[in-house]
């Protein structure tokens, strides 16, 4: 006896030629066989697009960011979709959620464990600023315990912040240059948190 219930009874090909993109070339001079640029543009280009993020989501951002990573929005398209846990191995902390002030030791430690260079983005009100929480438990903003580069404000942000969030730190990757990390300015920012 069949099944009562078919899947994918007419199939539409997938059009590859016409849905994807090639992320766009650095500034530079090219002629006949040749493309010269500074090696710090090369280097962001493949920085910006193969970001790892690490979710230390805590509350209900972090459910926006699983709508983000799903098939609908798909962080996937950005180079995103490496997705590790593992706070040695990934560039980027999205902290999502409210962050009691007995976590911030924690989330710093995850932070120092990251290596350089890395990012942050604080998604969503609470982790940006404690949100609605202006209590005596809850860190107004993680910001007090580490730097962050881009905020995305809601109350939950929707997933087309976080991917602009996302987008954000794309453009400040593909800027920056690769003595930034070893700046005065960058150390002393760093120092500012208590961070050698
Ligand atoms: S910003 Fe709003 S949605 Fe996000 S964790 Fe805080 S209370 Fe929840």
């Amino acid at each position: 006896m069949s099944r009562p219930v078919q899947y994918n009874v007419t199939p539409i090909p997938a059009d590859i030629n016409n849905s994807l993109q090639v992320a766009p070339m650095p500034k530079g001079h090219s002629g006949e066989g040749f493309f010269a640029t500074k090696l710090e543009s090369v280097v962001g280009l493949a920085r910006a697009n193969s970001i790892w993020p690490l979710p230390f989501a805590t509350s209900c951002c972090g459910i926006e960011f699983m709508a983000t990573m799903g098939s609908h929005y798909d962080l996937a398209r950005f180079g995103s979709e490496r997705v590790g846990f593992s706070p040695r191995q990934c560039d980027l902390l999205m902290v999502m959620g409210t962050i009691a002030k007995k976590m911030g030791p924690v989330l710093k430690q995850v932070y120092l464990q990251m290596a350089e260079p890395r990012w942050v983005i604080a998604v969503g009100a609470c982790a940006s600023s404690g949100g609605i929480f202006d209590t005596y438990s809850v860190l107004q903003g993680i910001d007090q315990v580490i730097p962050v580069d881009v905020y995305v404000p809601g109350c939950p942000p929707r997933p087309e912040a976080i991917i602009d969030g996302v987008m954000r730190i794309q453009d400040l990757i593909h800027n920056e240059p690769l003595r930034r990390r070893n700046s005065d300015h960058y150390k002393a920012l760093l120092e500012s948190y208590g961070i050698q």
